[in-house]
């Protein structure tokens, strides 16, 4: 049943979150109101105060501001931009709650969040916030809106960070065996060694991976297939939708079938609610050379 559906059930408010759609016996506390329902954790994301007595206020706005056919997260991130109103600040520690959540809803709750903040005015919007938003989009299977979201100032277009995100971005748009793939690596991986603050190791699984996943456009599928060895079995961290994919067609590529249709289903099953990367794995399942499904 999808989460539309279920908005239609007239029960279903009082049962369910209307955001991250879980149920009452799974969380501390869910306030339903007339149109809308919302648990105490979807209430912290939103931004506002956990207050019980605040709730009801939060409810009423909530119920006004949810797009038809929006993802919950999405639904929620917008919630959030009205509530913050014009709090570029308040926009901006939403969105940093949002990146640390893994999945599809809540990329593209930040990209609802993105954008309200370049709403408020172009300025606002920092390399960090456009890389972020970039990578996030990438991760939605929104291409062309992965390359449209830019920073505000021609300067901050020399962020290392904002590189790396358009270059990756670049990297999943390049045609499989096109010339433009080895430059974009190279500068990948040149961008990820300059970068030693933060979290050098993550820089550097991150620059990694992303080498596997040229060698896989570049047609050098032993390679990729070896450079994401690594990766292929961490629970903790698991691989972005197009770098499993991409997995897939190395070892689709070397000859492991069996390998290759697991990684597919991987990618098939996950990321519900956007269709482009399940759609790509559903194809490659489509057209594989197994003799069984
Ligand atoms: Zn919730």
């Amino acid at each position: 049943m999808s989460w539309l559906q279920r908005r239609k059930d007239p029960e279903r408010h009082t049962r369910t979150c209307s955001f991250c759609a879980l149920a009452r016996e799974h969380v501390h506390q869910l306030v339903a109101g007339p149109d809308v329902s919302i648990c105490d954790r979807c209430i912290a994301l939103a931004g506002a105060e956990l207050d019980p007595r605040g709730w009801p206020a939060i409810l009423a706005q909530l119920a006004t501001k949810l797009p038809a056919g929006a993802t919950p997260a999405e639904a929620l991130a917008r919630a959030a931009c009205a509530l913050a109103g014009d709090d570029a600040a308040g926009l901006r520690a939403f969105a940093d709650r949002l990146v640390a959540i893994d999945g599809v809803p809540h990329a593209r709750a930040l990209i609802a969040v993105t954008e309200a903040l370049s709403a408020l005015g172009a300025a606002n919007l920092t390399a960090r916030d456009a890389g972020r938003a970039a990578m996030a989009a990438l991760l939605a299977g929104d291409l062309e809106r992965a390359a449209a979201i830019r920073p505000a100032t021609p300067a901050e277009l020399a962020n290392r960070g904002w590189l790396i995100a358009q270059h990756q971005v670049a990297l999943v748009r390049a045609p499989a065996g096109s010339a433009a793939i080895a430059p974009l690596l190279a500068a990948v991986v040149d961008l990820h060694r300059d970068l030693d603050e933060d979290d050098p190791e993550a820089l550097l699984d991150a620059a990694a991976i992303t080498e596997a996943y040229a060698h896989v456009r570049a047609g050098n599928h032993a390679v990729a297939v070896k450079r994401y060895a690594p990766f292929r079995r961490r629970d903790d961290d698991p691989m972005r939708p197009w770098h499993a994919l991409a997995l897939g067609d190395a070892l689709d590529g070397v000859g492991d079938w069996l390998a290759a249709r697991e990684q597919w289903v991987r990618v098939a099953e996950r990321a519900a609610w956007e269709p482009y990367w399940p759609a790509e794995a559903r194809d490659r399942l489509a057209r594989e050379r197994l003799p069984y499904r």
